[in-house]
């Protein structure tokens, strides 16, 4: 079994199946043979199941939320935040099942018409992080389903309990075995498990670039299409002419949200010169105020790392940019010795050269980098090998135009620093991935188009 531990005190909150290969086999072979029919099913039905299942997990909304505090640490407030957010996918999917609409085509022979249908792919696979248990499951399989197709899904290993609970209430709304199966284990095999089988039509997979590569490479021998949400870099970006107390935040809150392990959390924040000095001191009395403890608090709080190794990035990375001159300006250590628990922290004059500039950081870490002109900040923002978010307060117009034009992100944030919802467009460029979940852009990973040419008629 794999055994699961609440970061916060290391105590055991449950276990989940450790599968064998046969058992992982077994799931996939059910995911596969219940296609045709899941398929065939009435949009209207595939939604009416969709709508049953949101109705029966936000009757239980509180549970699902305490889950998550004791095995993901998040504090109950960005949990409850979190079911609300999966739910909306659920909720918006059950409603699009019913409009996968396709075209006609002026024909460009006599007598005849053309077509253009929309199908969905065949049976499909995802792989899931533990940074959002909930809202990771629900997105895709909602996504998948209200499609036509079916998914196989394997959660990660750190937080498989609420994507098992999601699984138990799929099947009480109607939701059968094959059309959304779960299985957990080793990641590797069932990786390969996944990736080696033919039948399989897609991967969606969120998680670290270094395994979504893997998970490419081994896709190709069969051609997969893939969805890949991958590692970030977000530039934050602070602009003279921006109101100091919104930003603020706006930063505040996205940074440390589920303690910045995050993957649209601001990375790298960059503050224009001229008020850098005042930003800094108002972001040290801003985060002081926030209380490092455990979830189950009424306030919002910044709970534990999800387990060691995300502690000894995030001192490995604060040590290297003071060696490479930065100051700590507030945090910098452990919130108390022995734990999962990081105070936030605050590193000012960061150099562009420290690690810290190139590297996704996974903690409540505020790097501030100073900055001159609007030219240069974007040069710098977009020095990065990722593009998933990029954040800019400015109530400059043009301003605004030109950041979002100017910079190499699958999502700009103007003004705010809240990104996701389930009725945009969620997704990266450059080595942050490729795909988009959510909205109406998200139901088209999962259909294929099919040209028809009707002739002789
Ligand atoms: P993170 O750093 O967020 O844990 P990972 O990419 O390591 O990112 O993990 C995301 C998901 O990928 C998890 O479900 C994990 O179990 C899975 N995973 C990790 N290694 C592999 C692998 N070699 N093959 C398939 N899945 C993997």
């Amino acid at each position: 079994m794999i055994k699961v531990y609440n970061p916060a005190d290391g105590s055991l909150v449950g276990e989940a199946p450790e599968m064998t290969f046969s058992e992982v086999s077994a799931a996939i072979d059910r995911t596969c043979a219940a296609f045709p029919a899941w398929s065939r099913t009435l949009a209207k039905e595939r939604g009416a199941k969709l709508r049953r299942w949101f109705e029966l997990v936000s009757a239980d909304r509180q549970a699902f939320a305490e889950l998550m505090v004791k095995e993901n640490g998040k504090c109950l407030s960005d949990a409850m935040g979190e079911v609300a957010y999966g739910l909306g996918f659920v909720e918006w999917y059950a409603e699009e099942a019913k409009r996968v609409y396709g075209d006609t085509i002026p024909t460009h022979a006599a007598n005849a018409a053309v077509l253009v249908t929309k199908e969905p792919i065949g049976p499909t696979a995802s792989i899931t992080p533990w940074n959002f248990p909930f809202m990771m499951i629900t997105r895709k399989v909602a996504t998948a389903l209200a499609a036509g197709c079916t998914m196989i899904i394997k959660p990660s290993e750190e937080t498989p309990l609420t994507a098992y609970k999601l699984l138990d209430y799929a099947r009480e709304a109607g939701i059968p075995e094959g059309v959304f199966e779960m299985v957990t284990g080793d990641p590797k095999s069932i990786g390969e498990a996944f990736t080696s089988d033919p039948r399989i039509q897609k991967i969606s997979f969120t998680g670290s670039t270094a395994v979504g590569k893997l998970l490419a490479r081994n896709c190709a021998e069969t051609l997969k299409k893939m969805t890949m949400e991958l590692g970030g870099n977000a530039p934050f970006i602070v602009f003279d002419d921006a109101d100091i107390d919104t930003a603020l935040a706006g930063l505040v809150s996205a940074k440390l949200r589920n303690s910045g392990q995050v993957c649209i959390s601001p990375n790298r924040i960059y503050v224009q010169n001229s008020i850098y000095d005042a930003f800094a001191e108002k972001l040290k009395v801003a985060v002081e105020r926030i209380r490092v403890d455990q979830g189950f608090q009424d306030e919002f709080v910044v709970g534990p790392l999800i387990n060691q190794s995300a502690i000894n990035k995030v001192d490995a990375l604060v040590a290297d940019a003071v060696s490479h001159g930065a100051t700590v300006l507030s945090g910098g250590a452990l919130a108390r010795p022995d734990s999962l628990f990081y105070k936030p922290t605050i590193l000012t004059n960061v150099p562009d050269t420290a690690q810290v500039c190139q590297t996704e950081i996974f903690g409540p870490v505020f790097p501030l980098y100073r900055f001159d002109t609007e030219e240069e900040v974007v040069d710098r923002a977009n020095n990065t090998e990722y593009g998933l978010v990029a954040y800019a307060y400015t109530p400059d117009l043009g301003r605004s135009f030109r950041i979002s034009r100017n910079i190499k992100s699958g999502m700009v944030i103007l003004n705010s620093g809240s990104v996701g919802t389930e009725s945009v467009p969620f997704g990266g460029v450059k080595q942050s991935g490729y795909g988009r979940e959510g909205s109406y852009y998200g139901i088209q990973e999962y259909v294929s188009v099919k040209y028809t040419l009707m002739a002789g008629l």
